[in-house]
C-alpha cells in the first residue's frame, strides 16, 4: 500500500511522518504520474488558495477528481478540507468540488486564530484531541455527507461540522497530523485495505 501526500504547499511532511508511524509507505505527490501510483491521497493543511492554484498549475485537478470518482480514498485536513469542498462562503477559489459541503474559511474568527479542544467523534469511544489553526468549519452539508464531529457556533448555538465523511472522502477542519493523533489516518488506511 502506498499513500500519497499532495506536496505543493502546507504540512505534507507531518502527514508522511504519521504514515511512517503506522508502518505505511507515504510518498510525495506533485504530478499526475505520481498520483497514478498511489492507493490513497492526503491533502494537507496550509493555505487553500495556494494549494488550489498550484494544483491547477500542475495539472492535478481533473486527475484527482477522476481518482476520487473511481473510489480512491482521500483525506483533507484544514486547507485540505477546503480544497475538497464544493464551495466556500467567500470569493471563488480553485476547489476539487468532490465533497458536497460549503465551508466557511477562518470560521473561528480573528480573536481565536488557534485553539485546542477534546472532541467526541461519532462511532468512537475515546474523544480526539483537536488542534484548530485558522480553521474552517462546515456551513452547509449535502445529503450524502455523514457528520462525525461538530463544534457549537458561539454566535447562535448551532452545530458546525468539523469532521465529515462522504463515501471514500474524509475531511477534518483541524490537524491530527500535528500532534500524532492517528485515528483519521487509520480510517484512511482501513478504507484502502477494504477497497
Ligand atoms: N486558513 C487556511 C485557509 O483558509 C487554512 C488553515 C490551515 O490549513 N491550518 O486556507
Amino acid at each position: 500500500m502506498k499513500v500519497g501526500a499532495l506536496a505543493l504547499q502546507g504540512d505534507f511532511r507531518e502527514h508522511l511522518a504519521m504514515l511512517a508511524s503506522l508502518g505505511v509507505q507515504g510518498v510525495e505527490v506533485r504530478t499526475p504520474e505520481e498520483l497514478a501510483a498511489v492507493d490513497a491521497l492526503i491533502i494537507p493543511g496550509g493555505e487553500s488558495t495556494t494549494i488550489g492554484k498550484l494544483a491547477d498549475l500542475y495539472g492535478l485537478i481533473d486527475p484527482i477528481r477522476r481518482r476520487v470518482a473511481e473510489g480512491m480514498p482521500i483525506l483533507g485536513t484544514c486547507a485540505g478540507m477546503i480544497f475538497l469542498a464544493s464551495g466556500t462562503t467567500g470569493p471563488d477559489q480553485p476547489q476539487l468540488a468532490v465533497l458536497d459541503v460549503v465551508v466557511e474559511r477562518n470560521a473561528f474568527g480573528r480573536q481565536v486564530e488557534s485553539f485546542e479542544a477534546d472532541l467526541a467523534i461519532a462511532g468512537r469511544d475515546e474523544p480526539v484531541h483537536a488542534v484548530f489553526i485558522r480553521a474552517p468549519w462546515i456551513h452547509k452539508t449535502g445529503a450524502a455527507v455523514e457528520v462525525l464531529a461538530s463544534v457549537v457556533d458561539p454566535a447562535n448555538g448551532e452545530d458546525r461540522p468539523v469532521v465529515v465523511r462522504q463515501g471514500n472522502i474524509l475531511a477534518t477542519s483541524f490537524h491530527p497530523e500535528l500532534i500524532g493523533e492517528t485515528w483519521i489516518h487509520e480510517l484512511l488506511v482501513e478504507a484502502v485495505a477494504a477497497g
